[in-house]
């Protein structure tokens, strides 16, 4: 059985449109995913190696240019110890040739300043000298003042070659002084009665502080000659076991930092020079700006520098950071020559800590992870974009396929669509009964050409077959009409156009074969009385017209239930669907009566003779019923014509 179309079908240009896109768009996005993803895959891990191999490449580079420095620094301070050394051994050698050094003539005398000191301004070439008040009136301490200026040339030298020292100077035991270069009005600086032993710089040499009687470093410590914060390397000059003096060779902080703490750092690093506990010697500006502290370089003098002033205890590098940025930097300190990541504001630094020989000093170098890692934030950056650009490259590539596949897809679905339309036209055009069916060009699609060609010869078959079978009902229509007439002819009399004797006897035997049980049915027989003599007299022509007025006055007076034929000659018959003989009798009385007061073209009054008889018995055919008309209609012409007898 054929099923109706669905309620919502699709098209098939819909149908093709949108399984192609699915299918292709599918399978090509699905390609680029897993293209994408391998890339993506592949970069990552390149990447990551990358940055790995990168960041530890990084590292141990810092390492070893912290180390580098570290040397450098090493080297530079040993430079310093040995000279040092060379300049205590020149005191030593002084005092033990002390008595037989000469004075210089014109060797200028001391002068006494108003604080009760005494003092000697030395020039380019010369050392300044200053003697405490109480020292300076001690036996030979003019001697001694005198003579020390034989060391000036060493001082020179020493100044002249290093140029990150700061001063050389020599402080004696009983408070004599010699700096170089030169300072003007020392006394001014450093008071009438200066104490040497209250002083770092002296007692830190001293038997107690250095029994061993070595080279000593102090700490950052506030020059009272005016010169700013500073450390000195420092050596005791013995005569014997008795301590004459200390011998100092100052280095400026501002100095330290310049020539050791500015270091090649290639990525800011905040670089930090510390003792063994952790006070901070020196840094430069990165480290200060880490630990929001200021460095101490030059120093405004209010007062006389009466004793040691250090630096306080914000320098103590563990003063600063969190919790365990304290205790990392301190473990890295202990540790000596160690690394660590350690937190700090929020930033994450590389820390190399490297101890500098012959001191207890660290160089501890900060360098931020993100400063490290900028190389491969760099790649990482590019990667990103590449990405990027990958990504939007496949929207806008993905997009043109789209629309590479709708137009292909839209051109397909119309090259298959607008025939099957057509085809579809013209099958409900010959659904609808317009015939007149093309066939369309072909399209270059098998099928539907074969279709096209297929339903254009049916339709043509269809429309010979229905134009023949639409001629053959026409023509057994046409046959049918003249059957009917051929009948009716058959059964009308031609003359008077009543029913004639044949179709008297069809009807008879019709009323007589059904099933009622007795068929109420009447018959009369008309006879028109001495016809003979009316044709004999006025010609036949006229008794045809008689015979025809005849049969118009039975008609008009016709009952309903009554049908009027012609017997045969000039004799007719009344049927009548009625069963009273007597009623039927009285119409036939009536009808006698009209004709025989009906005017015919004769001129003359004509009359008829009537025979009625009546269905009797259920099992009476026509003929006994005919017979007893017949019969009747005798009896009346015997009984003198013009009556109604019953039979
Ligand atoms: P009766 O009173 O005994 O019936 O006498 P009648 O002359 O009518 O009867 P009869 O049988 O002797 O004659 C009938 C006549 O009717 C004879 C015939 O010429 C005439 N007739 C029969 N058919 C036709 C017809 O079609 N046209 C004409 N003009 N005359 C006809
Ligand atoms: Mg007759
Ligand atoms: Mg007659």
């Amino acid at each position: 059985m054929m099923r109706k179309p669905a309620a919502n079908p699709t098209t098939i240009k819909d149908l093709i449109k949108n399984q192609f896109i699915r299918s292709t768009l599918l399978l090509v996005i699905v390609l680029e995913v897993i293209t994408f993803l391998s890339f993506a895959i592949l970069i990552i891990s390149v990447e990551s190696q990358t940055a790995t191999q990168l960041r530890n490449r990084i590292e141990a580079n810092l390492k070893l240019n912290a180390m580098s420095n570290a040397n450098y620094v090493t080297e530079k301070s040993n430079d310093i110890t040995v000279l040092t050394q060379m300049i205590q051994r020149q005191f030593v050698d002084f005092f033990i040739l002390f008595d037989q050094l000469p004075i210089e003539p014109n060797a200028s005398l001391l002068m006494e300043h108003a604080n009760g000191a005494f003092y000697s301004d030395g020039d380019d070439t010369s050392s300044s000298l200053y003697y405490a008040k109480t020292g300076a009136l001690r036996e030979g301490a003019l001697e001694k003042a005198l003579k020390s200026r034989y060391m000036d040339p060493y001082f020179k030298l020493a100044v002249q070659d290093y140029p990150i020292l700061d001063q050389i100077y020599f402080n004696a035991w009983d408070g004599m002084t010699r700096i170089y270069p030169s300072i003007d009005e020392l006394p001014i600086l450093l008071g009438s009665d200066m104490k040497i032993s209250n002083y770092n710089f002296y007692y830190l040499a001293d038997d107690l502080h250095n029994p061993s009687r070595d080279i000593v470093w102090t700490d950052v410590y506030l020059d009272p000659a005016g010169q700013g914060w500073m450390i000195s390397c420092i050596a005791p000059v013995y005569d014997g076991d008795f301590l004459q003096g200390v011998v100092g060779l100052d280095i400026t902080i501002e100095n330290l930092i310049k020539d050791l703490i500015n270091v090649e750092t290639t990525l800011n690093s905040a670089v930090v020079l510390t003792n063994e506990s952790g006070l901070i010697i020196a840094m430069n500006e990165e480290a200060e700006a880490l630990l929001t502290i200021s460095e101490l370089k030059e120093h405004a003098y209010k007062e006389v520098v009466t004793e040691t002033i250090t630096k306080s205890d914000d320098f103590m590098i563990d003063q600063h950071g969190d919790d365990a940025f304290k205790e990392d930097i301190q473990a890295l300190i202990d540790n000596g020559n160690d690394t660590a990541n350690l937190s700090m504001k929020d930033k994450t630094f590389y820390v190399t800590s490297n101890v500098i020989g012959n001191t207890d000093w660290r160089l501890i170098v900060f360098s931020d992870q993100d400063e490290i890692l900028k190389p491969v934030h760099d790649i990482e950056r590019t990667i990103n974009k590449v990405f990027g650009l990958i990504i939007i490259f496949m929207v806008v590539l993905n997009l043109i396929i789209l629309r590479m596949i709708t137009d292909q897809s839209q051109s397909l679905a119309q090259a298959v669509s607008t025939p099957l339309n057509r085809l579809k036209e013209n099958i409900q055009k010959f659904g609808n009964g317009r015939m007149a069916v093309q066939a369309f060009d072909n399209t270059g699609i098998e099928e539907i050409d074969v279709l096209n060609f297929e339903f254009y010869l049916m339709s043509q078959m269809l429309n010979e077959r229905t134009k023949k079978l639409i001629q053959s009902e026409i023509q057994n229509r046409e046959q049918h009409i003249q059957m009917e007439n051929y009948l009716k002819e058959a059964l009308t009399d031609e003359l008077t156009g009543l029913m004639n004797r044949r179709g008297i006897e069809d009807m008879l035997d019709d009323a007589l074969s059904s099933d009622v049980d007795l068929p109420q049915l009447t018959i009369i027989i008309i006879d028109i009385d001495h016809f003979k003599s009316v044709n004999d007299q006025f010609g036949h022509l006229i008794g045809d017209e008689v015979l025809i007025a005849f049969t118009e006055l039975i008609q008009a007076n016709l009952k309903e239930e009554m049908t009027a034929a012609r017997w045969g000659g000039e004799e007719f018959m009344i049927i009548c669907k009625n069963g009273d003989i007597n009623e039927v009798a009285d119409y036939a009385e009536a009808l006698r009566k009209t004709i025989e007061t009906h005017h015919f073209v004769t001129n003359e009054v004509i009359t008829a003779s009537f025979g009625v008889a009546t269905v009797q018995d259920v099992n009476d055919g026509k003929r006994p019923l005919i017979q007893r008309a017949d019969q009747a209609l005798y009896k009346a012409k015997s009984n003198g014509r013009n009556c109604v007898c019953k039979g």
